[in-house]
């Protein structure tokens, strides 16, 4: 089983004659291997998969977030963080746990619209909330609820 983006998916490996992917639809991660008995390279292929889904995800909710701020769409950065959710950099860099995608994705938008709301205020202070709160009214639900669980890092996909 594995999470993402607020729902359980099975994991499953399925015989294939040529191609091997992934594909994740009816609740199942499909894995298709030319070698099925081999569950190091199911998890290889499933590895990959979620890479690229992981990555694509962060990157589509960012470019949607950030076109809502009249500023220069800043550099993103994905990563699997054990400390923190997201953060920004002065340089202009906005980095994401990529282990967001296991939750709802409003839980990804908020934690991207907490970091650009960074861009006008470095600090949590009154005006920093009140940028986000017009940006995302409901924001201290996710807040207390990512406060709940710490990151523990996406962990590899793999096979019993
Ligand atoms: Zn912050």
């Amino acid at each position: 089983m594995f999470q993402w983006q607020g729902h359980s998916y099975g994991l499953e490996i399925r015989p294939s004659i040529a191609a091997e992917y992934a594909d994740l639809s009816g609740g199942t991660l499909a894995v298709y291997s030319v070698f099925p008995h081999d569950r190091a390279r199911a998890g290889k292929i499933a590895h990959k998969w979620l890479k690229t889904a992981l990555q694509d995800l962060v990157q589509s909710r960012f470019d949607a977030m950030a076109l809502q701020f009249n500023c220069p769409k800043p550099m993103l950065r994905t990563r699997a963080m054990r400390s923190r959710w997201g953060s920004y950099h002065p340089r202009h860099i906005v980095t994401i746990n990529t282990e967001l995608a296991k939750y709802p994705v409003e839980y990804l938008d908020y934690v991207i619209l907490h970091e650009l709301c960074h861009i006008f205020h470095r600090n949590h202070q009154k005006g920093f909330y009140d940028l986000l709160a017009s940006y995302c009214p409901n924001y201290r639900k996710f807040q207390r609820e990512l406060r709940k669980t710490r990151p523990t890092g996406f962990k590899a996909l793999h096979f019993r």
